[in-house]
């Protein structure tokens, strides 16, 4: 595993004049704001519909997300998908991405141990995900488990206690001023932030660990239906 350092921040790999998504996607493959990129095999982007009106933010990829370069594709991706299918989201029009975009593990053997990143790991790689929300402006953000709550809602949030809650975006966020006005064009005019909630709930992958899984999975789509019928 690497070893926690101080990290630079991914704001400086991030170009001014990005207007896209595939674009923040390109640039971000050569992201060495923190040590995470030592030791994984690629960044693993948000990927999604770009007008898509929900996005998902879990925590960092997973082993076969760092291997495939995409987010969500392994085994808690595919319970993610039978969830939002279930609370009736149309899982073509959501965007799904993660607080820290390169796999954080220790290496036993030959397997590689999911790491939950240090703080350090999550704010150095928030200027990603605040530039993904500027170019995609969804209604509703939902925030899986609890490294993306923190990194979004600030350290005292807890999943447990506000799960499944509608909350203000920007002004639940933690340092809200970074979304309050985002940039909407190359020549740095900005906007109002859109008018997008936020909603709190279990990482998939705490699904696939409980005891009782149907439990937690019907919890899941309860929440995630709190969230399509927040859309208007
Ligand atoms: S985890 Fe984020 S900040 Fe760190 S190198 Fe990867 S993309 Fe950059």
């Amino acid at each position: 595993m690497a070893e926690t350092e101080s990290a630079p921040g991914a704001q400086e790999f991030i170009p001014p004049t990005a207007d896209t998504i595939d674009e923040l996607r390109a640039a971000a493959a050569g992201c060495r704001g923190c040590e995470l990129h030592r030791d994984a095999s690629q960044t693993v982007f948000g990927r999604g519909d770009e007008r898509a009106r929900v996005v998902f933010v879990g925590e960092q990829p997973g082993d076969v997300e760092d291997q495939q370069g995409l987010p969500f594709v392994g085994p808690a991706g595919r319970l993610l998908r039978r969830a939002v299918d279930d609370a009736g989201l149309d899982p073509r029009h959501i965007y799904l991405t993660n607080a820290v975009k390169h796999f954080r593990f220790e290496r036993r053997g030959t397997r590689r141990i999911h790491q939950t990143p240090d703080r350090v790991h999550v704010t150095a790689c928030r200027p990603w995900l605040v530039a993904e929300f500027a170019r995609l402006r969804p209604e509703v953000v939902v925030v899986l488990g609890a490294t993306a709550a923190k990194a979004l809602l600030g350290p005292t949030f807890r999943v447990t206690r506000q799960r499944g809650e509608l909350l203000p975006w920007p002004a639940a966020a933690q340092h809200p001023e970074d979304f309050a006005r985002v940039p909407v064009d190359r020549a740095g005019a900005v906007a109002d932030a859109p008018d997008t909630r936020l909603l709190a709930t279990i990482h998939p992958s705490a699904v696939l660990r409980a005891d009782n899984q149907d439990v937690a999975f019907e919890g899941l789509v309860a929440d995630l239906t709190v969230a399509a019928g927040a859309l208007r």
